[in-house]
């Protein structure tokens, strides 16, 4: 506690972290804090899982009174981030300041409801904009602005929207930015919106020493029974499996079930409300194994996460080291597994393109392939609209070659394609 006494924290913020159980702070926290408290503008770069909420949020708190009104907005890129982070700030402070997560796919009407008073928004750029126009929400009170991920942000298409509202926050204010990589673009967007930012970087994305990076060369036609064999071996209680495709991860989560093994899918094609109790039920182990896409995993904070799989390798550095970001947190030990088959070669060489990763080649054990059945009898969610017969069709021979290793070369129309 000593240590977070001496970046200038008071004791309602230190009585909460206590309560926690918070230690020490994190690099990230150690050099933010007390610059933040001071109301200078930051540029942090670090990466997901490096305790960053707490190195924008106590400054906030301490900074900001009940007033009834919207005083510091926080932006982030997915919905799930903007509950996760809402439910972190009010876990930091004692103070009776209102927080409120602001994101689409939830009844519009209870929001405006609560937006009237809240002190603190946490929210998705979308929703957001949607109530900057409707006139339920003022931004021109704003002390402090917080761009969360802005890297997710603006690969997911949301740089101009994030300047809309920017155009509706007062000049005059505290801009706190966090991103786990700094692009040009991002660098542009800075200099623009930041007033004499200072720049602050963990050197790290992950702890090296606690996070085993590997990956398996295996045929096509195993690697779905690779899968299950390490998950069986591992038997872990909390993993996180990601694929490329909304439809591929359904599939997945699919026939582990019809294996018995505890697993769901999560992504972007599944109602709000339901991927808020999937998240719920894996942080709290009733799902053993989260199957997601990137968007639906993004910036997740779940404790414990002992494995991450690759079972699709994403398209490039960026995307390995947010997914991985989801293991090894706040000084957990955690493994990174890739499983390499032929269609995954052209991403790998991108990712490794990196050089500051370091993963390691593991020889593949001895597994037995696993026929893939499929039972169409039963209803399910394959996104939006469901199946036809034709693709349910079309879906189901793709599958059979898959797995069964008939569709080798060239001609295979793989699913795993965006
Ligand atoms: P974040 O990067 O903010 O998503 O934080 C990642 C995880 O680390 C969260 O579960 C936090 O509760 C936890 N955490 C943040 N700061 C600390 C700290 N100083 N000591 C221990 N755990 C922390």
């Amino acid at each position: 506690m000593e240590q977070f006494e001496k970046l200038g924290l008071s004791m309602n913020v230190l009585s909460s972290l206590k309560t926690m159980g918070f230690k020490k702070p994190t690099e990230i926290q150690e050099k933010t804090i007390p610059l933040a408290l001071a109301g200078r503008d930051i540029v942090g770069q670090s990466a997901t899982g490096s305790g960053k909420t707490l190195a924008f949020a106590s400054p906030m708190i301490e900074n900001l009174q009940q007033k009834n009104y919207v005083q510091a907005l926080v932006l982030t890129p997915t919905r799930e981030l903007a509950e996760q982070v809402a439910n972190s700030i009010k876990s930091f402070s004692s103070k009776s300041l209102k927080i409120l997560a602001v994101y689409g796919g939830v009844d519009i009407n209870t929001q405006i409801r609560k937006l009237h008073n809240a002190e603190i928004i946490v929210g998705t750029p979308g929703r957001i904009i949607d109530h900057l126009k409707r006139g339920t929400l003022s931004l021109n009170k704003i002390k402090i602005l917080v761009l969360d991920e802005c890297d997710r942000m603006f690969d997911m298409g949301f740089h101009d929207d994030v300047e809309f509202i920017i155009h509706n926050c007062p000049i005059k204010r505290q801009t706190m930015l966090f991103s786990a990589t700094v692009s040009q673009d991002i660098d542009c967007f800075i200099e623009k919106y930041t007033n004499n930012a200072i720049a602050v970087s963990v050197n790290s994305y992950v702890e090296d020493s606690k996070l085993k990076q590997i990956y398996y060369d295996v045929p096509d036609h195993l690697k779905f029974s690779l899968l299950v064999h390490l998950l069986k071996k591992e038997n872990s209680k909390s993993a996180m499996v990601f694929c490329n495709t909304r439809r591929n991860a359904d599939f997945i989560a699919e026939n582990l079930n019809n294996l018995n093994i505890n697993a769901i899918a999560i992504h972007g094609g599944l109602e709000q409300r339901k991927r808020i109790r999937i998240i719920e039920d894996f942080h709290k182990n009733r799902i053993n194994i989260l199957i997601c896409t990137d968007v639906a995993a993004r910036g997740l904070d779940i404790k414990g996460v002992s494995q991450i799989y690759n079972y699709d390798l994403p398209k490039d550095s960026k995307d390995y080291i947010h997914r991985i970001g989801r293991t090894a947190r706040a000084g957990e030990e955690g493994e990174a597994i890739s499983l390499l088959a032929s269609r995954d070669y052209e991403n790998f060489r991108r990712i490794t393109e990196n050089e500051s990763l370091s993963i390691k080649s593991e020889k593949p054990p001895f597994v037995e392939q696993i026929r893939i059945n499929i039972d169409y009898s039963r209803k399910r969610n394959f996104g939006r609209g469901g199946f036809s017969r034709v693709r349910r069709n079309d879906y189901k021979r793709k599958q059979n070659s898959k797995f069964e290793g008939r569709n080798s070369f060239g001609k295979r129309r793989d699913i795993n394609k965006r």
